[in-house]
C-alpha cells in the first residue's frame, strides 16, 4: 500500500512553496506524525525505550521473552499501570526458574575449592567443569558442597532481588514514562487534529487563494497584454497627433494665406466685375454701334456701287503670247483720262487701216480709230490682283445681301478663262477671279462673324452647250454625261432656281473650292473633241449661294454670286466652205450668237425697265435670272485679243460690251428678309 502522505507536509511544503501561513507553533517534533500510524509502528517508535529498559541490567532475556505490550494507543493509563503490576508479580512468580536458567547459562565465577583436611580430596577439577561427583560416602564433602551450593544461591537470590528491584523501579520508570508519552501523544494528537482543521482550511483558503492568484495571474497577463497594446497604440496615437498638428499647422497656414488672397481676390471680383459690367454695356453699345455702323457701310457700299453703276463693264487685254506675231504699233492704246496718267485707264483705241479704202484709192490704207470708253480698262500687263482688287467691292456686294454676277465675254483665246479661273500650273499669282472671290468672301464673313454673322456658301458649277446644262462637278456614273440637267424652280411658288441633277457642293475653304475647279476642268477635258474645243464653245456657271444669318438680330441675308465663263462670241466666217463638220459648227455658233444675243436683249430690257424680260430665250438668261433683275449687280469682263488679226472680233466684242455698258438698270435692291 502507497505510504499516504501526511497532510502536514503537504501543508509544510505548500508553505514552503507558497507563503508562510503556519507559524512556529506548528513546528511539531516528527514522532507525531508517526502516532498516526499502526500499533507496529507505535511498538517500534517505543523501541528506544525497550533498548533504554534493556540497558538498565544484564539479563536482556527477560524483557525479550516477556509478552509484546498492548499498543498505547489502546491502553489507557490504568490499564497500563494494571499491566505493569501484572508483568511484575508474573516477574516475581517465575523468578525460580528464571533463576535456575540463568543460573545453568550462567558461567560459574572461577572458585578455588577448600581443601578440607582429612576429607579425600575432590576430583580435580579441569577447565572450570564442574568438580566430579562425590563419591556416596563421602557425606560430609557432599554436605560441604551442598552448602557451598546454598550460600552460593543464598547470595544468588539476594542479586536477584536487588535485580528485581531494580526491574521494578525501571517497570515504574518506563511506566511513568509510557503515563507521560501518553499525554503527550494525546496532546499531540490534539495538536495534529488542530493543526490538521488549520491545513485543512489553510489548505482549502491555500486552493482558493491559488486559483485566485492563478485567476489574477491570467487577468494579470491579459491586463498587461492590453497595456502594452494600449501604449502602443497611445505611441501611434501620439505619433499620428504629432503628425496632424503639423499639418493642422501648415493648412491653418495655408487657410490665413488663402483667406487672404481671397478677401483680396474677391475685392479684385468685386472691381473686376464692375469693370465687367462696365465694359459689357460698353460692349453692347458698342456692338449696337457697331451692327449700325456695319448697316450703314452696307448701304452707303451698294451706294457706291451705285454710283459706279449696277451695270459696269471692264476691259481686259491679254498680253501677246510667246510666238504670237507683234502687232503694229498703235494698234490697241490706252489713252490717259482727264485727270492724267494717274488716272485709272478707263478708255481703249483700237486703229486698224482700213484695207479696202486704201485699194480702191491705191493710197496707203488709212487708219480708222476706234474710241471706246469702259468701267476700267485693263492694258494687257495688269495683273490678275489688280483686276481683283477693282470687283472685290463687289463680292462684298454678294455678302451683303445683292445679287451679283460676273461674265467674261470675248472671243476664243482672248483671256476669259484665264480671267475667271486663272493661269496654267496653280501659280498663285495668276489666280483667277474665281478662287480669289472665294478666298475673299471666307475671309469677309470670318471678320463678320465676330460681329454675330454666320455665313454658309454652297456652289455649283455647270456648262451649257448647244442650250443643254452639263453638271462640270458631277462624279462617278454621271461624269461626262449631258441632257440630263434641267433648269426649274426650287419648289411651287419659289424664285429660286436649280439645276436638277446638278451638285450642290457646301464649301467652308480654299481647298475645297481648288477641289472643284480641279474636277470641273477635269470634266470638261471629257468632253473635249479633236476638232473643236468645247470649253471655247460653252458657256460655264459657277454659282455660289450664299446665305447670311444674325440669330441675335433676327437678321438674314441671302444672294447668289455668278461667275460665267462665256461661250467665244466670234462669228463663223461666211467665206468658209460648209463642210459636215462646218455644218455642226456652224449650229453651236448659232446657238452661242443666239444665248449671248439673248444675254444683250435681257440687259437692255433691264435697262429700259420693259415689262418683259425675254429670260426664257437662253438656257444661260434663265438660269441667270435671279443675278440679272432689278437688283443684281453685273459686271462684264469684255476680254481682247491683242493681235491684229483678231481686229474684227475684238471691235464686235468691244461695241457689244460698250452697248452693255451704256446700260443702267434700276436701283439695285438688296435680298434682305
Ligand atoms: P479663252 O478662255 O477666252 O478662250 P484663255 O483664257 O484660254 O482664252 O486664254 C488663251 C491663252 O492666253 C491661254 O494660254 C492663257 O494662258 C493666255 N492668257 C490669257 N490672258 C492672259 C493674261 N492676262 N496674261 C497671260 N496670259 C494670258
Ligand atoms: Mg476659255
Amino acid at each position: 500500500m502507497e505510504p499516504q502522505r501526511s497532510p502536514l507536509s503537504e501543508v509544510k511544503g505548500n508553505i514552503e512553496l507558497k507563503t508562510p501561513l503556519v507559524t512556529g507553533s506548528s513546528r511539531l517534533p516528527l514522532p507525531g506524525s508517526r502516532l498516526k500510524r499502526g500499533p507496529e509502528q507505535m511498538e517500534n517508535a517505543l523501541e528506544p525505550e525497550k533498548k533504554r529498559i534493556r540497558g538498565l541490567g544484564p539479563s536482556t532475556k527477560i524483557v525479550s521473552s516477556r509478552p509484546r505490550a498492548a499498543p498505547l494507543s489502546t491502553v489507557s493509563q490504568t490499564q497500563g499501570q494494571v499491566t505493569a503490576q501484572k508483568v511484575a508479580k508474573k516477574v516475581g512468580a517465575r523468578s525460580s526458574t528464571s533463576v535456575a536458567t540463568v543460573l545453568k547459562n550462567q558461567k560459574p565465577a572461577p572458585a578455588v575449592p577448600s581443601q578440607k583436611p582429612g576429607t579425600s580430596a575432590a576430583p580435580p577439577v579441569v577447565g572450570g567443569k564442574k568438580p566430579g561427583k562425590r563419591p556416596a560416602w563421602d557425606l560430609k564433602g557432599q554436605l560441604c558442597d551442598m552448602s557451598a551450593e546454598l550460600k552460593r544461591s543464598r547470595e544468588r537470590t539476594q542479586t536477584l532481588s536487588q535485580e528485581n528491584q531494580q526491574l521494578q523501579d525501571q517497570l515504574r520508570e518506563a511506566q511513568q514514562q509510557a503515563k507521560a508519552l501518553g499525554t503527550e501523544r494525546r496532546t499531540l494528537e490534539e495538536e495534529l487534529a488542530r493543526v490538521r482543521t488549520q491545513a485543512e482550511q489553510g489548505q482549502r483558503e491555500l486552493g482558493s487563494l491559488s486559483s485566485r492568484v492563478l485567476e489574477l495571474e491570467e487577468r494579470l497577463g491579459t491586463q498587461e497584454g492590453l497595456v502594452q497594446e494600449l501604449q502602443k497604440e497611445q505611441l501611434e496615437l501620439q505619433e499620428e497627433r504629432r503628425g496632424l498638428a503639423t499639418r493642422l499647422e501648415e493648412q491653418e497656414r495655408r487657410l490665413e494665406a488663402s483667406e487672404a488672397a481671397l478677401s483680396s481676390s474677391q475685392a479684385e471680383v468685386a472691381s473686376l466685375r464692375q469693370e465687367a459690367a462696365a465694359q459689357a454695356a460698353l460692349l453692347a453699345e458698342r456692338g449696337d454701334r457697331l451692327h449700325g455702323l456695319e448697316m450703314e457701310r452696307r448701304r452707303l457700299h451698294n451706294q457706291l456701287q451705285e454710283l459706279k453703276g449696277n451695270i459696269r463693264v471692264f476691259c481686259r487685254v491679254r498680253p501677246v503670247l510667246p510666238g504670237e506675231p507683234t502687232p503694229p504699233p498703235g494698234f490697241l492704246s490706252f489713252p490717259s483720262g482727264p485727270g492724267g496718267p494717274s488716272d485709272l485707264p478707263t478708255r481703249l483705241s483700237l486703229s486698224r487701216s482700213d484695207d479696202r479704202r486704201g485699194t480702191l484709192s491705191g493710197a496707203p490704207a488709212p487708219t480708222t480709230r476706234h474710241d471706246f470708253s469702259f468701267d476700267r480698262v485693263f492694258p494687257p500687263a495688269s495683273g490678275q490682283d489688280e483686276v481683283f482688287e477693282e470687283i472685290s467691292m463687289l463680292v462684298q456686294s454678294a455678302l451683303d445681301g445683292y445679287p451679283v454676277c460676273i461674265f467674261a465675254y470675248g472671243q476664243t483665246g482672248s483671256g476669259k478663262t484665264f480671267t475667271m479661273e486663272g493661269g496654267p500650273g496653280g501659280d498663285p499669282q495668276l489666280e483667277g477671279l474665281i478662287p480669289r472671290a472665294l478666298r475673299h468672301l471666307f475671309s469677309v464673313a470670318q471678320e463678320l462673324s465676330g460681329q454675330g454673322w454666320t455665313y454658309s456658301f454652297v456652289a455649283s458649277y455647270v456648262e451649257i452647250y448647244n442650250e443643254t446644262v452639263r453638271d462640270l462637278l458631277a462624279t462617278g456614273t454621271r461624269k461626262g454625261q449631258a441632257g440630263e440637267c434641267e433648269i426649274r424652280r426650287a419648289g411651287p411658288g419659289s424664285e429660286e432656281l436649280t439645276v436638277t441633277n446638278a451638285r450642290y457642293v457646301s464649301v467652308s475653304c480654299e481647298k475645297e473650292v481648288e477641289a472643284l475647279l480641279h474636277l470641273a476642268h477635269q470634266n470638261r477635258a471629257v468632253a473635249r473633241t479633236a476638232q473643236n474645243e468645247r470649253s471655247s464653245r460653252s458657256h460655264s456657271v459657277f454659282q455660289l449661294q450664299i446665305l447670311g444669318e444674325h440669330p441675335s438680330r433676327g437678321l438674314q441675308c441671302g444672294a447668289p454670286l455668278s461667275l460665267v465663263d462665256l461661250a467665244g462670241s466670234e462669228r463663223l466666217d461666211p467665206s468658209l466652205a460648209f463642210g459636215p463638220g462646218e455644218r455642226e459648227r456652224l449650229r453651236e455658233t448659232q446657238a452661242i450668237n443666239s444665248s449671248l444675243s439673248t444675254l444683250g436683249l435681257v440687259i437692255m430690257a433691264l435697262s429700259n425697265k420693259e415689262s418683259h424680260v425675254p429670260y426664257r430665250n437662253s438656257k444661260l438668261t434663265y438660269l441667270l435670272q435671279n443675278s440679272l433683275g432689278g437688283s443684281a449687280k453685273m459686271l462684264m469682263f469684255v476680254n481682247i485679243s491683242p493681235l491684229e488679226e483678231n481686229a474684227s472680233e475684238s471691235l464686235n466684242s468691244l461695241r457689244f460690251a460698250s452697248k452693255v455698258n451704256q446700260c443702267v438698270i434700276g436701283t439695285a435692291q438688296a435680298n434682305k428678309k
